[in-house]
This record gives structure tokens, C-alpha cells and sequence, in this order.
């Protein structure tokens, strides 16, 4: 393996899971699947050159990493920004196939982007670069090749300009990419997926861990980051009875300073901040939230039940993870992809089997984000067969698909890593073993 931190974080985290577990003993050929999923199946490297609003010749380099294909078309969003290399979009690719996996759904692993950087950028200058980009990017995607959606810095406005250019290169409409805009062949529910996914899977943690006694109602919740993902689950869990302690951005943190937490009102001002590429510290600090500068809310946020990292990859540290612990928050559920870096993750898992049924459980992106692509996949299907659910109906089957998620998890976990009495199963070992075991079985 080259020098990819990242990817290599992702493999260890996933190969380790899986050889401390029955699985290899249980199907000693699958040992061999990890080998041959650790490469990617082609990766397309190329140039993207566009024009600013001075009329510069500007460059960017554009991937997409084509991972894993044993279950059904390339599936994984696309990300726009300044750090992104092929050690990161390897990782996310990674991650991408078991994710996909766990979804029940048809979809192949894949991962693409450019080191765009949109911050900054006027309108005019972000749809050129999207325009740019999709006249190579064209040439190697489709609706049964490879289906990209958002990601980081892609939303559907990008996916808008990067539709559009493709049908004009391709001289065809199909479902090509996902998270559209309702009226182009989008699916209801696609923005709000992942958010309100992330909690549906959460809602089933806390249920287990209580025996059906609790639930969101009066649970005080950190959530980091304040994109689509953050808005989404706090809105969410703000319905079930949650109150939002904070949100942040790569600036800093916003945290709520009275009982009733961060409000829909703030979350609906913070949507329009971020549509306009702009970032919370446009926010005039009012009494009901201090702005802490220059630091994620882990250890800011005082004592809370629930930490949802929202943000980007590696944003949970060791020392967080601690101060999550220590101040006695009981679920941690990644919305972003490979939130939490190994050491918080030996943090919360050594506390898991410590201290039973008093624990933290943690739930990796892997499972808990699924939401996300598991709606793209809803769109794929709405797409192919030209029909169109209500959001009623698309909402039903994310909770559906975040119920046998969480369940497969937890079986999984029991039967492959057995749990000492009254410990919780690993839900990091269940999410690993399960979307590994569906992707290695087809291939
Ligand atoms: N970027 C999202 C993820 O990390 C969604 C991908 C998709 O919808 O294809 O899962």
C-alpha cells in the first residue's frame, strides 16, 4: 500500500474487526475476498480546467475511485474540497461498499471528487467547475456503470449543473445521479436521508440499551458539523422530544446556552447560511448560544446522552472520545464517514465491555449514515421504473431499511463475536462482519 493514511485507517479498522472474529474461521476463503477488495477495481485520475469570473485558466485534479462492483453499479457521492486526495476518496470508496451493503439494496461501492475548493467561489465559478468536471466524468459513469450523488460540498444545486451536463455529453436522461431536485427525477426524503436515518438508527440503540423504556424524549444531544447531515438529525431530534446542545463548522462551535437548545428557527438560519457558502460565525451571538472559536464541541458541550459527529472524517480524538465518556453521554453514532479515529473508538469499546450494561455503545458511519445512500438507492429504483413515491412512502422504507441495519448489526455482532453477559454486542464488529460478509459472498 502506497502512503494513504486514511484508506489504511479504514482497512485496519475493518480487518481487525474481522479477524478477531468466528468469520474467517467459519469461511476461511473470505480471508482472501479482503485481499482482493482492498484494491479498487479502476480508479480514473483526470484534469479539470475551468474558467473564474476573471477569466483565468484555473486547474483542479477530478478521481473517481470505481471500488467494488460484486453488488449491483458503483454507488458513493462525490466530494468537493480543497483536501481531497486518493488516500481519502480510497477511504470513503472503502467504507462505501459495506455501507452500501448494509442497505439490503443493490449497489456497488465507489467514491469520487476533485480538490475544488467552493468556499469563496461565486455561483458562476462553482457550475463551471461542475461542468468541467462532468465533461470527463461522463464518459465513465451511468445509471447500471456507476451512479455518484453528493458528498461534502456537493449538493443538489452541484448535482443539478453536473445532471445537466451530463444529458447535453450523453444525449440521454437516466438516473445517472442522485440526490436530484424533486422535480428532475429526485426522490422525496433524499436531502433530509442521512440526518433523519442517523436517528431512526440511534432511536433503535436507545431502545434496546433500555428495554423499550426510553427514547429521544428529554435526551440532551451534541451534534458536530452543520450540513445537510447536522441539520437533518437535529431537526429530527428535536421532533422526538431531544434537545440540540450544539452544532459547528471547520471555524468553530455553537453552543446553546439555556434549556431549550439549539431551535428549528436557528437550524432553518444556519440552512441558509450554508446554502450561501458561508459559515456560522455569520450567526450574531444572541443569549441562547456562545460561540466557542476554534473548537469542536466535545469537550464544550458539558454533560450530555447523545454525540452524533456530523462533520468530516477523524473529528472525534482520543481525549474527546474521554471527555464524551466522562461526561456520561451513553450512544455515539458517526452521521460523517469514519468520524471517530481508532483511538476513540478503542475508548468507547473498551468502556463497552467494561461496564456492561452501563456503557457508551457506538455505532460506526458505516451503519449508522446508511441512510443516505440507502434513499439514493430508493432513487435509483424510482428512477429506473419512472414512478414516484410520496414522501410518506420513501419515509417508511428508510425506517424499514434502518430497522434490519440495526438488527443485522446486532445479530451479526452475537454470532460472530460472541458478547459476555450483559455486555452490548459490538456494533462495530456486527456493521464490519455483515456488509462484509453480503459483499464477499458475491464476489
Ligand atoms: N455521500 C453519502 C455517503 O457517504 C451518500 C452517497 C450516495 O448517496 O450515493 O453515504
Amino acid at each position: 500500500m502506497a502512503n494513504e493514511p486514511e484508506f489504511q485507517q479504514a482497512y485496519k479498522e475493518l480487518a481487525s474487526t474481522l479477524e478477531n472474529s468466528s468469520l474467517f474461521e467459519k469461511n476461511p476463503e473470505y480471508k482472501k475476498a479482503l485481499a482482493v477488495s482492498s484494491i479498487p477495481e479502476r480508479v480514473i485520475q483526470f484534469r479539470v480546467t475551468w474558467e473564474n469570473d476573471k477569466g483565468e485558466c484555473m486547474v483542479n485534479t477530478g478521481y473517481r475511485v470505481q471500488f467494488n462492483s460484486a453488488l449491483g453499479p458503483y454507488k458513493g457521492g462525490l466530494r468537493f474540497h480543497p483536501t481531497v486526495n486518493l488516500s481519502i476518496l480510497k477511504f470513503l470508496g472503502f467504507e462505501q461498499i459495506f455501507k452500501n451493503a448494509l442497505t439490503g439494496l443493490q449497489m456497488g461501492g465507489g467514491k469520487g471528487g476533485a480538490d475544488f475548493d467552493p468556499k469563496g467561489k461565486s455561483d458562476n465559478e462553482v457550475r463551471k467547475f461542475c461542468v468541467a468536471f462532468m465533461g470527463e466524468l461522463n464518459k465513465h459513469i451511468g445509471a447500471n456503470t456507476d451512479v455518484p450523488a453528493g458528498d461534502i460540498g456537493v449538493s443538489p444545486r452541484e448535482i443539478g449543473w453536473m445532471f445537466g451536463a451530463y444529458r447535453k455529453n450523453q444525449n440521454k436522461w437516466e438516473g445517472v445521479l442522485t440526490g436530484k431536485g424533486g422535480a428532475w427525477g429526485g426522490s422525496l426524503i433524499r436531502p433530509e436521508a442521512t440526518g433523519y436515518g442517523l436517528i431512526y438508527y440511534v432511536q433503535h440503540m436507545i431502545e434496546y440499551a433500555s428495554g423499550g423504556k426510553e427514547s429521544f424524549k428529554g435526551k440532551k444531544v451534541a451534534i458536530s458539523g452543520s450540513g445537510n447531515v447536522a441539520q437533518y438529525a437535529a431537526l429530527k431530534a428535536i421532533e422526538l422530544g431531544a434537545t440540540i446542545v450544539s452544532l459547528s463548522d471547520s471555524k468553530g462551535s455553537l453552543i446553546a446556552t439555556d434549556d431549550e437548545g439549539i431551535t428549528p428557527e436557528l437550524v432553518n438560519k444556519i440552512v441558509d447560511i450554508k446554502h450561501q457558502r458561508k459559515q456560522l460565525t455569520e450567526l450574531s451571538e444572541s443569549d441562547k448560544f456562545k460561540w466557542v472559536d476554534g473548537a469542536r464541541p466535545w469537550k464544550e458541550c458539558g454533560k450530555v446522552d447523545i454525540a452524533l459527529p456530523c462533520a468530516t472524517q477523524n473529528e472525534v480524538s482520543e481525549d474527546e472520545a474521554q471527555a464524551l465518556v466522562d461526561c456520561g453521554a451513553k450512544f455515539i453514532a458517526e452521521g460523517s464517514n469514519m468520524g471517530c479515529t481508532q483511538e476513540a473508538i478503542s475508548v468507547f469499546e473498551k468502556n463497552r465491555k467494561e461496564k456492561k450494561g452501563e456503557a457508551i455503545w457506538y455505532a460506526p458511519g458505516k451503519a449508522a449514515n446508511a441512510g443516505g445512500v440507502a434513499v439514493s438507492g430508493l432513487e435509483m429504483a424510482q428512477n429506473s421504473s419512472r414512478i414516484k413515491w410520496s414522501s410518506e412512502e420513501v419515509d417508511e422504507k428508510l425506517k424499514g431499511i434502518m430497522t434490519d441495519c440495526f438488527k443485522n448489526c446486532l445479530e451479526t455482532a452475537k454470532e460472530y463475536v460472541t458478547p459476555a453477559e450483559g455486555e452490548f454486542p459490538s456494533l462495530v464488529a456486527g456493521a464490519n462482519i455483515a456488509g462484509f460478509a453480503k459483499v464477499a459472498a458475491a464476489m
